[in-house]
């Protein structure tokens, strides 16, 4: 689904991503793993459209999409997700993810829904198909919620249902599980296996927590200092000496 060949993000002479070649096969659950500073979510970025790549070239099912902004990304179905801007923290709920299939901001929508006071065919399916979505992530009671009134893990859950207002093919997560109690990391896990096996999407995810990842994630990709080091099934992947000095020499 995704290539990356000899991908390089450099900051100035610092290289952040230095030389990262993987594969992310159509209908896996990719883990992103690696000490803090590996150049992880530098690479998302780069992948998915957020920051320019130094060199390098990124592939979806084999067409070229090296440097494409995220909009355009995000009409092919490659999704990156991300946290709930502030602006839209006093809205609820459900009015966030109404929000995104207008594209990048959402504008067009904003201003259907609140300047005009009536509401059209469209979004009477927007508010339906977002209330299938919170229904679909067990949180259908916070629907008239404020967004800036959710927990932690609820906003995760809540970027997580963003992905799933488009047809999604491939969603990156940057850490998803940060900071989320175990019950909601459950849940999170639950919803990305169920969009994996009855939806078809195909994921990338960077996480810490092991458990997490050992439950969802095969095959596991180790980057240290830029580079891909190691890939493989998670459980061996722990064992391997390379991938062990990485995370102790930091
Ligand atoms: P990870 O997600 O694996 O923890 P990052 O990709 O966030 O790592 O960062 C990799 C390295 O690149 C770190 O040393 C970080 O300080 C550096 N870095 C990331 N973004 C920038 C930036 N915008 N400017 C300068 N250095 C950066
Ligand atoms: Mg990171």
């Amino acid at each position: 689904m995704i290539v990356v060949e000899n991908m390089h993000r450099h900051f100035g002479g610092f290289r952040a991503v230095d030389g990262a070649s993987l594969e992310i096969r159509e209908g896996s659950i990719t883990g992103l793993i690696g000490p803090n500073g590996a150049g992880k979510s530098t690479l998302f970025n780069v992948i998915a459209g957020v920051l320019q790549p130094t060199a390098g070239r990124v592939t979806m099912a084999g067409e070229d999409i090296t440097g494409l902004p995220p909009h355009e990304l995000f009409h092919k179905g490659l999704l990156r997700t991300f946290q709930i801007a502030h602006e839209f923290s006093s809205m609820t709920v459900r009015e966030n993810l109404m929000m995104v299939p207008g594209g990048q901001s959402g504008e067009r929508l904003w201003n259907a829904w609140f300047a005009r006071g009536r509401v059209s065919a469209e979004e009477r399916a927007l508010a339906q198909k977002a209330d299938e979505v919170l229904d679909f992530l067990t949180i259908d009671h916070l629907a008239d919620e404020r967004a800036g009134n959710l927990s932690g893990g609820q906003k995760k859950l809540l970027e997580l249902g963003r992905t799933m207002m488009v047809d999604a093919r491939v969603v990156f997560l940057d850490e998803v599980g940060a900071g989320v109690n175990r019950t909601l990391l459950n849940t999170i896990g639950d919803a990305i296996l169920r969009l994996n096996e009855e939806r078809g999407y195909t994921f990338c995810l960077i996480e810490h927590d092991m458990d997490f990842i050992g439950r969802l994630c095969d095959p596991v990709i180790v980057m240290a200092e830029g580079k891909v080091l190691a890939e493989g099934a998670a459980s061996e992947i722990m064992k391997n000496e390379a991938v062990i000095e990485a995370y102790l020499g930091t």
